[in-house]
Parts: structure tokens; sequence; C-alpha cells
């Protein structure tokens, strides 16, 4: 059955004819430019056909997540600063130590002062 890599040309797989990732069973298979490579979209499975073995090959360890690392800060992380400055935003502002220890509390235990200091900053990245 051909498969098709990035959307272009259509490859031939002889060894995958059912074109299902061999660790999930996601047809999200990306077949890379050199032949007999293919990744799974779903997984981030990295398989490669060994003529010698006549099976496929995972060639890296699957990440944990299931989507592509997103770049800057992490959601749960920003979802803090947001709420910060919803906090700061309020008459009167909620001190930003107060607001360390309602939202990052265990960072404020080890250190209040870096634990205020730090929500600050980032609240004012958001
Ligand atoms: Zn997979």
């Amino acid at each position: 059955m051909p498969t098709q890599p990035g959307g272009r040309a259509i490859v031939k797989l002889d060894f995958l004819p059912e074109r299902k990732c061999p660790h999930c069973g996601s047809r999200h298979l990306r077949i890379k430019a050199r032949p007999g490579y293919l990744r799974c979209g779903n997984c981030d499975g990295s398989f490669r056909w060994n003529e010698k073995l006549g099976r496929l090959v995972e060639l890296t360890r699957r990440r944990k997540y299931k989507r592509a690392p997103q770049f800057g800060r992490p959601a749960a992380k920003r979802a803090v600063f947001v709420e910060a400055k919803r906090l700061r935003s309020q008459t009167p502002p909620v001190p930003w130590p107060k607001v360390a220890r309602l939202l990052t509390p265990e960072a404020y235990r080890e250190d209040p002062r870096r634990a205020a200091e730090a929500i600050r900053k980032g609240a004012g990245t958001v």
C-alpha cells in the first residue's frame, strides 16, 4: 500500500502493508527520506526496517508526551503567572509575597523572597 511522506511523493512500504505504527497502531506514519525509516506522528516512535531481521526495529525511545514540546514556558506555569496578574489587578492588589504563597506554596516555603520575585517577573511577561 502506498503512503505519503510529508504529503508529497508516494512511497511503497512493502514491509508494512498495514501502514500502522508497530508500537501504537496509529496510521500517522511519516516516512523519512532514507528508505526504510519511518516515524510515528502519534507516539513519536522511530522505526527502521531491518532486512536481516526481517522486521521493524525501534530506533529511539518514545516521548512521554503526545504532542511536540511547545516553545516558551509550560502551560501550567503560564497559568500561574496569569493568575498572579489577576490577583495583582485587584484593588487593593494582593502583595507579591502573598501571591507567591498562594500560587507557588512550595517555592514560597523554601524562599519567600525569591518566590515573590520569581512570580513578579513571570507575571510581567504574560
Ligand atoms: Zn506510534
